[in-house]
């Protein structure tokens, strides 16, 4: 199998780029690639007949007592793991590339989305999102851009984004691909370690307890959230930074459902923090 190109600077991403012709497909990644990430460039494969997978770990969007050192990089292996889809290329530039001497613009998304839940809870998040999101865009230029569910708010800031600058990209959002026991991917979950694993299955468990609450015709939303947390709080180690039944275009807090909502979680299990989130359902609206 061929490897996928693997371009380092932006000039020879855009030389690339002006030599071929076909709609390109893009998919943003932080690297560590994983059944997720891939699922993205699959569908990408299929709806495009370019497709550019960037991996870059964007130290704009990690606080100040973050992860970013330590979230895992493995260029090689992404390498490998992209080469069986189809052609792509794989885009993995420094800091300086993305961020040349004198950046000095922000792009911040406000309302509601950038304000509750992840952007409470990791202030500047968004705006490290939004920046260099915009940023890639500009360099590869996509027809279409993929993003997974997993990150529902994330995605729902960069579609507001889009809208308001009227940018010429049509966002994809993506179902979130879970490991055999429901927990979600993702790129943390190999820093946990047997017991914090075994451990982490509860975010998946608590959203389905709601939604299946949800199922049964339970219009609360303080209920719908306290089905979560019972099973959240019975994961000995495990802290919840947030539990939310929220209405799934604002993400504001809902007291009552009405037809479709969204819970959104986020915990620590030690160093590692985990998100995770599930579409609700009562059944009797349209
Ligand atoms: P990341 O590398 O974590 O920044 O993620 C890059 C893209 O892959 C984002 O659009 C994520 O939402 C998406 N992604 C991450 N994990 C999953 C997953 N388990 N299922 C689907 N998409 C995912």
């Amino acid at each position: 199998v061929n490897l996928p190109p693997l371009v380092r600077s932006s000039r020879n991403l855009g030389r690339l780029l002006r030599a071929g012709r076909g709609s390109i497909g893009f998919v943003p990644t932080m690297g560590a690639l994983h059944a997720g990430h891939l699922s993205l460039v699959r569908r990408a494969r299929r709806e495009n007949a370019r497709v550019v997978v960037s991996v870059f770990v964007n130290p704009t969007q990690f606080g100040q007592r973050e992860d970013f050192a330590k979230y895992p990089r493995d260029l090689a292996a992404d390498r490998r793991l992209l080469a069986p889809l189809g052609p792509s290329i794989l885009f993995a530039p420094g800091v300086g590339e993305v961020y040349p001497r004198g950046f000095d613009t922000t792009v911040r998304v406000g309302g509601s989305l950038g304000r509750v839940l992840e952007a409470a809870w990791r202030p500047g998040h968004f705006e490290g999102v939004a920046t260099v999101v915009a940023r890639l865009f500009a360099l590869v230029a996509p027809r279409r851009a993929y993003f997974g569910l997993k990150d529902y708010q994330q995605f729902l800031v960069i579609r507001r984004m889009c809208l308001d600058l009227g940018l010429p990209v049509e966002l994809v959002p993506c179902p979130t691909v879970r490991e055999t026991d429901g927990l979600a991917m993702s790129s943390r979950n190999r820093r946990l370690d047997a017991r914090r694993r075994f451990l982490a299955t509860a975010l998946v468990r608590a959203l389905l307890a709601s939604a299946a609450l949800a199922g049964q015709g339970e219009r609360s939303a303080p209920r719908l959230k306290a089905a979560g947390m019972r099973v959240l709080r019975a994961a000995p180690g495990l802290k919840v930074q947030y539990f939310e039944v929220a209405d799934p275009e604002t993400l504001l807090p809902l007291r009552r459902v009405r037809g479709r909502a969204m819970a959104l979680t986020a915990c620590t299990l030690g160093r590692v923090r985990l998100i995770d989130n599930i579409s609700l359902m009562v059944p009797g609206h349209a």
